[in-house]
């Protein structure tokens, strides 16, 4: 007969670290750093593992059904939205030239930090770092595989969502995110960390998942919104475990703090210059407009990352030796980075346009003494150029900032190379980055510099996808599925 064996309930408490940070094992190597070589890596010394508490810290099993009844929910909105040809009542066509952007160089990124996360938990041998690592690291390849299941029914009906990965590594318009993955997964595991706590989850999820995602679902895609807002709920829990892992570093020893506090300053300002992108989805490439790009920096970075600071003077470290100018470039960051794309409009993977009279009034009401001044003279000579098709030859690529990778505008390739000599070989578009370079040139040398050779048989995957997005394939179509007669 079957006896039922009765074991002693165990209090919630004990439950969680059984189930978490008690999964622990002993290796059978003479010493932690021979299974562990990474654990004093950087330089960085962490002396007690077992003082680090992980906030909102969920079991394995817990996490799963948690994790599975999202995809459930989300997996029926991106159902529903296909079957019912979702992609027929989105706000317009230029809509999908934002998506694609996101596709291109955002989730990507998302695959690195799936890659990276593992790769933490593997070398840093404790089991609540090692926990928390591996549940992110997962959450990180959800993150890619939602996206690219959302965004995949666009590819039946529109072009510049086919080569993705291969635009990712290969072009010059990418290059910004590009060496923004390579750069994080080929930092050491401390910085990797403090990378996402405080550079891709404070900076560049908060503004891609919460106002571009609600923009989404008013320019009518559900599916994309729904996905961006399932990721961010992860996010949250990243961003609140990375800010603790940053304060626990400190504390364990004082010596920690002035190599953090340099890659806080790093990686605050590379997702700076990455966020660039979003700009330019949020002021420029949504037809049906809510928030401006600069109010959303003002409410998603600026405001709540001052009580992050106010805590930080505590452990003695400091704001981003950058935040004030990176503060003040939001003004007139969307502007700078749109023009400097459209004079490239021939090879982008996405299409381009000047924006409408309407739209020039709405940046100017969002921009109050700089739009109208600065840039509306510039939009408006464009929308001209490329209205009679008498934009100017350009070279097939702009001078990239030696770090960031962002074109830089206002100078020659000749008077940028005489320049570069100067500094490594490399140009920069500003003192930050420049400095970043300076900490580590061996490695940054690395990132690839555009060149013909790479360009030539990348360009001959572009079919419909380049161009202005006036008189093009997509536009054409999506007006005679929607019933209108094209004008051109
Ligand atoms: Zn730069």
């Amino acid at each position: 007969m079957d006896t039922t064996v009765a074991y002693p309930a165990m209090n919630p408490a004990n439950l969680r670290s059984a189930m978490t940070t008690d999964l622990s094992w002993s290796s059978s190597q003479p010493t932690e750093l021979a299974a562990f070589p990474a654990l004093h890596a950087e330089g960085i010394q962490v002396h007690n593992w077992a003082d680090w508490h992980i906030p909102l810290q969920k079991t394995v099993e817990a996490y799963w059904g948690m994790q599975g009844e999202k995809d459930k929910r989300l997996y029926a909105v991106t159902d529903a939205f296909a079957q019912n040809n979702g992609q027929l009542g989105v706000s317009d066509a230029r809509y999908v030239n934002a998506i694609k952007l996101l596709l291109q160089a955002f989730t990507p990124i998302e695959y690195s930090a799936h890659r990276g996360y593992a790769r933490v938990s593997r070398q840093l041998g404790s089991a609540p770092i090692q926990t928390q690592t591996l549940m992110q690291s997962v959450d990180h390849l959800r993150h890619h595989q939602i996206q690219t299941h959302a965004l995949s029914h666009f590819n039946k009906y529109f072009n510049g969502l086919h080569s993705y990965p291969t635009w990712f590594d290969q072009h010059w318009f990418l290059a910004v995110a590009k060496s923004y993955a390579d750069d994080l997964l080929s930092a050491g595991p401390y910085e990797f960390l403090v990378a996402m706590a405080f550079g891709y989850n404070q900076i560049i999820s908060n503004v891609l998942y919460v106002p571009f995602m609600s923009a989404a679902a008013d320019n009518g895609d559900m599916s994309t919104a729904s996905a961006g807002f399932s990721a961010q709920s992860d996010k949250v829990r990243h961003q609140t475990a990375g800010l603790g892992l940053i304060e626990f570093l400190i504390h364990q020893d004082a010596a920690n703090l002035s190599t953090i506090q340099a890659w806080i300053d790093k990686w605050f300002w590379r997702s700076v210059r990455l966020s660039s992108l979003v700009a330019i989805m949020q002021d420029y490439m949504l037809p049906t407009r809510t928030q401006s790009w600069l109010n959303s920096w003002t409410t998603y970075v600026q405001k709540p990352l001052q009580p992050v600071f106010t805590a930080w003077e505590k452990l003695g470290l400091n704001a981003p030796a950058s935040w004030d100018h990176a503060c003040e470039q939001q003004m007139h960051v969307s502007h700078q980075t749109w023009l400097r794309l459209c004079r490239y409009s021939s090879n982008l993977t996405l299409h381009v346009w000047a924006p409408s009279p309407d739209e020039l009034d709405w940046l100017s009401h969002q921009y109050p003494g700089t739009f109208d001044a600065l840039y509306r003279p510039h939009l408006q000579g464009m929308a001209h150029q490329m209205a009679t098709g008498k934009q100017a030859p350009v070279e097939p690529a702009p001078v990239l900032c030696g770090t960031c990778q962002l074109p830089v505008a206002g100078i020659d390739r000749k008077d940028a190379n005489e320049q570069a000599q100067k500094h490594q070989g490399r140009y920069f578009c500003g003192l930050h980055c420049q400095q970043i370079f300076n900490l580590e040139p061996e490695k940054h040398s690395l990132q690839a510099s555009w060149n013909t050779q790479a360009w030539n048989p990348l360009s001959e995957l572009f079919d419909g996808d380049v161009g202005q997005f006036t008189g093009s394939e997509d536009q054409k179509n999506f007006d005679e599925w929607n019933g209108h007669v094209h004008s051109t």
